[in-house]
């Protein structure tokens, strides 16, 4: 670049053009856009500046230029289009602290003047540092067809404006703000009723605004059970009901996030692209981001939210911006699994615990205490366990697990294609490979149905 383009403040200061012709006319026609004070300096002078002059708009002085004549002036024009007298005016110019451009002369000139689209205050400068005027003129057409008259209309109403709109707090609000102003409520205003209107749209448009921040955002961690709707809390249903956002996992169900708020935007944070699931620190960081918006924030999980949900890492993200939270709980997979095959987690005489554990984790396959869980009478709810069933399966058995222990899966717990399957310990591997479960399935260890248990007990009776 070898022209830095600014914006030079001349309001008030000297602007002197030495010449009288087309070229002198061509530059004060854009002079004229400013609130310099002109001086044209010349022994011929061309009527239509002549008529400038009787309109106030610039003062004349009809002689050749002489030094002095450029003192105090911020900006200095050569257009004499003869180029021995703009040499000489030039030198005087300089000599007397003016910057100097000479008409059609770039490489004597100290500054170029671009070309321009005028929607003061909004101003656009092109400038090809005289390599392509045509592509300069080009892109001034482009800009003129594209910026709409009423831009600087609207920039200029909204420039009296921008002290009131300090009540509202610096960045993304401010900024919100004036993009609703610019491109909805400005131009809408003067549409409809014309110039009179954009205040007053200003104002009830910064009443709205003030009002959405006094609102701060909240989040609720929300528990969105198994998958049927008729599972949901009156908790979790009210939260959908006053969400503005809803940022749900892979495996809530369509039928729950049809409860949501209908204006609500609706993220899923289980996928990203091609399926890919989004990293937990981005779903930790959208929450906050949407809360410190003012918006009320569902984090809308399947089952439990405290059920191997990685609750906690969100909820450090929100206390550490002092957003408020609530948790609410769900019907976590196991519960729903338990109640749909007429069993009850725990049993008096049988087991008085239950596990809750994990196939894997992040580093993969989880470890747990083998030995206890092989003993008779464990019960374990296994999540996330399709993947690690050999694991599982073997470890057991190493620990002497009976390998006639009832083992059930359950996919989709509580959807209408919910599907069960009954096995035993020896024959979870491969069950579960040869059932090719799509869906989402809980694994219970020492439960089974309670239709083939009982089945299975008259079996034994008889025997
Ligand atoms: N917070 C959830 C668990 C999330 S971990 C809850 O409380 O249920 C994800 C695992 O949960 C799945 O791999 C699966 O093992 C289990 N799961 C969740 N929803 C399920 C459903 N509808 N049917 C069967 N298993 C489910």
């Amino acid at each position: 670049m070898k022209h830095f383009p600014i914006f030079l403040a001349v309001e008030g200061r000297r602007i002197v053009l030495s010449g009288g012709g087309d070229a002198a006319m061509a530059k004060l026609r854009l002079l004229m856009k400013t609130e310099a004070h002109l001086t044209v300096i010349a022994e011929d002078i061309a009527d239509d500046i002549r008529k400038w002059a009787d309109q106030g708009k610039l003062r004349i002085i009809e002689r050749t230029m002489e030094p002095g004549d450029a003192l105090c002036a911020a900006l200095f024009y050569a257009a004499n289009e003869d180029d021995a007298e703009d040499t000489r005016v030039s030198a005087i110019a300089h000599a007397e602290g003016a910057l100097v451009n000479i008409v059609d002369n770039l490489s004597d000139s100290q500054f170029i003047t671009p070309a321009i689209v005028d929607r003061d205050p909004v101003t656009v400068a092109i400038g090809t540092e005289g390599a392509a005027p045509v592509l300069a003129r080009a892109i001034k057409a482009d800009l003129e067809e594209r910026l709409p008259a009423s831009l600087g209309t609207l920039a200029r109403i909204g420039k009296t404006f921008r002290h009131a709109v300090e009540v509202l707090p610096m960045g993304r609000k401010r900024r919100d703000f004036w993009a609703a102003f610019y491109f909805g409520a400005g131009p809408n205003a003067l549409a409809g009723a014309g110039e009179d209107s954009v205040i007053p749209a200003l104002e009830t448009l910064l009443d709205t605004h003030i009002m959405q921040t006094a609102k701060a955002g909240s989040v609720d961690l929300v528990g969105a059970g198994p998958g049927d709707p008729e599972l949901l809390t009156l908790k979790a249903r009210k939260a959908l009901d006053k969400a503005d956002v809803v940022i749900h996992d892979r495996l809530v169900t369509g039928e729950i996030l049809e409860l949501a708020r209908r204006e609500a935007i609706i993220i899923d944070a289980g996928k990203e692209g091609f399926g890919k699931a989004m990293a937990q620190a981005d779903i930790d960081a959208l929450i906050v981001q949407h809360a410190l918006d003012g918006l009320h924030v569902v984090r809308l999980k399947a089952g439990d939210p405290t059920v191997f949900g990685r609750l906690d890492e969100e909820i450090e993200a929100i206390e550490a911006h002092n957003i408020p939270y609530s948790i609410i709980s769900g019907i976590t997979a196991a519960s729903a699994a338990a109640a749909n095959i007429g069993q009850s987690l725990t049993k008096r005489r049988r087991n008085s615990s239950v596990r809750l554990i994990t196939g894997h984790d992040t580093k993969g396959y989880a470890d747990h205490d083998w030995r206890a869980l092989a003993q008779p009478d464990q019960v374990a709810a296994i999540y996330m366990g399709k993947k690690s069933a050999r694991f599982i399966q073997g470890r057991l058995l190493m620990h002497g697990a009976d390998p006639a222990t009832p083992v059930t899966l359950i996919e989709n717990v509580s959807r209408a294609d919910q599907q069960i399957i009954a096995t035993t310990l020896a024959e979870l591997e491969p069950t579960l490979t040869q059932a090719n479960l799509q869906g989402p399935a809980i694994t219970f260890y020492g439960l089974a149905p309670r239709a083939a248990q009982a089945k299975a007990t008259s079996l034994r009776e008889f025997a």
